[in-house]
């Protein structure tokens, strides 16, 4: 289901990424619903303010109309999509199964109203881009150290990589599932020989490297 009012006051160029904050086997679980609940009652919107929740599990619910203008960034709430990953994504990275389906959302999301990968950043990146900062300009150092000085948000948590995920956005989903499965397969066959072992350990090097080096030359 959707919720609240479509207010036809949202023209998406951005995607804003967010962690719920949450953990524990309880909290996993939250819904759509839920937020839809807890924003209503801890805010005072009248519904959810993302427009999409993605499940540690990998399960997804709508949540605001995406015409609809958000509550989840400030500066950017007419003029964005906001989705949402349940978890506290500081300390651990989001469920493989999750990254997958939250991928296909940003995937269709970019589609429908033709959003580039460069628009596609995280809640920490909002207040950044706000004060005038490039993204595609900031190396990791400065990065951190930006971070630790504004220290007004890690969303969607530091584990959460906002230049490796726009890299693999612009690569081919195809194109990058192959090298990665190609990698994993080679890993999963029979015991080699010793020889045959080097040989084929410096092929998955070899694989890891070519993936990295697609990964950073697009996030340049
Ligand atoms: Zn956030």
């Amino acid at each position: 289901m959707t919720y609240g009012i479509n207010r036809h006051n949202n023209r998406p160029e951005w995607i804003v990424i967010h962690h719920s904050e949450t953990a524990g086997p309880a909290d996993a679980t939250l819904a759509a619903d839920a937020f839809d609940r807890y924003h209503r009652k801890a805010n005072g919107w009248d519904c959810i303010g993302y427009h999409g929740v993605i499940g540690v599990d990998g399960s997804s619910e709508a949540g605001r109309y995406e015409t609809s203008s958000g509550a989840h960034a400030l500066g950017f709430n007419t003029r964005s999509l906001g989705l949402c990953l349940v978890g506290r994504l500081d300390w651990e990275p989001p469920e493989k199964a999750q990254m997958a389906t939250a991928l296909e959302w940003i995937r269709g999301w970019m589609q429908t109203y033709s959003i580039p990968p460069e628009r596609v950043i995280g809640h920490r990146e909002t207040y950044l881009i706000r004060r005038g900062y490039d993204l595609g300009q900031i190396d990791a150092m400065e990065w951190v150290q930006m971070e630790c000085a504004g220290a007004e948000k890690t969303c969607p948590g530091l584990s959460f990589g906002m230049a490796r995920l726009r890299s693999q956005l612009s690569q081919g989903p195809q194109e990058e599932a192959m090298l990665e499965q190609e990698a994993e397969s080679m890993e999963c066959e029979a015991p080699p020989s010793d020889v045959q072992e080097t040989r084929l350990s410096r092929l998955i090097d070899e694989l890891r490297a070519r993936l990295e080096r697609m990964r950073e030359e697009r996030a340049k």
